[in-house]
């Protein structure tokens, strides 16, 4: 595809709604009768047994991965020997991100549909064709493509909100930056994951996203807390995986994700959850971009209202801070997405950008 071809990208079907899960066999069928479950120990543990007996009551003949530690091709080429004489129809994924990418490896080796089955709300991953790997010290090496979107993508709200809050936060996170990154990528040259220019489509969905997180996330934050499924959940839960999905696939990353790459070089911040990195990346890029007033305080007011980072303090950062700028600035440029902000940016203006957001934050710069 060329720099100048609009492509929308997207999963076939997507199915949301509190206890889907035990319908997972029915939705399964039409893919064939022998999927591959990929779990990891923990998700065994919490919903294995509902999973298997789904399948079975579907009159499937499932099999069950189980997915340890870290996401490497090692690990990938592990599963494919567990199937090993296996007929394999699909492979469906049910977890955290790693999980889902496993199984998204799993079923690009095997030319088979890929399933997503998020167990928590952390990122837009399960919609994606992208597959993050890594190597055995969880440094990230390379950011694979499958030649398709997942054929299906079933998310159980009841399982979201009986997930550690933390998680939907970074979902959040992950979600309100999209937005802004796809409306730089469209201002400027930038293109989306496949190389093509942004969809309008994605800027309405970047929007419609950020509109629904302004009204439902802090009631849908305090509903994950209580454990309780209700209206305003599904809506975020529905931004931070679908509307977030689609807006960064169809509309580009920009400097909000470069800068995780920063992020994930200096303690305190490294602990931190995605989410909670690409969240406190929007609000610096806005800034960095010279926005409004209006679009920079309406950024920082929601972010405080969800409890996600807007200063160094939150981040974690050790002091002092200057120094750790440096460092997230220098990580940032390394990012292949810094390539489509409307302007050139150096690491010199990526510190400002950061002190800039602590000034407003009313922290000194240590
Ligand atoms: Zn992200």
């Amino acid at each position: 595809m060329r720099g100048t071809d609009r492509v929308f990208v997207s999963p076939a079907r997507y199915v949301q709604g509190p206890g889907v899960l035990d319908h997972l066999g029915g939705h399964l069928v039409r893919f064939g009768e022998s999927p591959v479950l990929v779990v990891d120990p923990p998700v065994q543990e919490l919903i294995g047994e509902r999973i298997l007996r789904s399948c079975q009551e579907a009159g499937l003949r499932p099999r069950l991965v189980i997915a340890k530690g870290e996401i490497t091709y090692a690990a990938v080429e592990d599963a494919l020997l567990e199937c090993a004489g296996f007929d394999v129809s699909s492979v469906v994924g049910l977890g955290g991100g790693k999980v889902l990418d496993t199984a998204k490896a799993l079923a690009g080796r095997l030319s088979v549909p890929v399933i997503t089955v998020p167990t928590i709300a952390s990122n837009d991953s399960p919609t994606s064709s992208a597959i993050a790997m890594y190597d055995e010290q969880h440094r990230l090496i390379a950011v694979d493509m499958l030649p398709a979107n997942p054929a299906l993508v079933l998310v159980d709200t009841q399982l979201i909100a009986g997930a550690p809050t933390r998680f939907l936060r970074s979902g959040i996170g992950d979600a309100v930056a999209k937005v802004f990154e796809a409306e730089g990528c469209a201002r400027g040259t930038g293109v989306t994951p496949l190389g093509t220019r942004p969809l309008g489509i994605a800027l309405a969905i970047g929007r419609a996203c950020f509109d629904t997180l302004q009204a439902d996330a802090v009631q849908a934050l305090d509903d994950c807390e209580a454990g309780r499924v209700s209206d305003a959940l599904e809506r975020v839960v529905e931004a931070s995986i679908l509307m977030s999905g689609l807006a960064f696939e169809n509309g580009g990353l920009s400097l909000a994700h470069s800068l995780t790459r920063g992020l994930m070089r200096v303690e305190g911040a490294q602990m931190l959850l995605h989410g909670y990195h690409v969240g406190w990346g929007a609000l610096v890029q806005v800034v960095a971009e010279g926005r409004s007033e209006s679009e920079v305080g309406a950024l920082a007011d929601f972010l405080g209202s969800v409890g996600l980072p807007v200063s160094s303090a939150d981040l974690g950062l050790r002091a002092p801070w200057h120094d750790q700028h440096v460092l997230i600035a220098e990580g940032t440029m390394t990012a292949p997405h810094l390539a489509n902000l409307p302007m050139r940016l150096t690491a010199d203006d990526v510190v400002a950008a950061i002190a800039e957001v602590d000034r407003r934050a009313g922290v000194r710069t240590l």
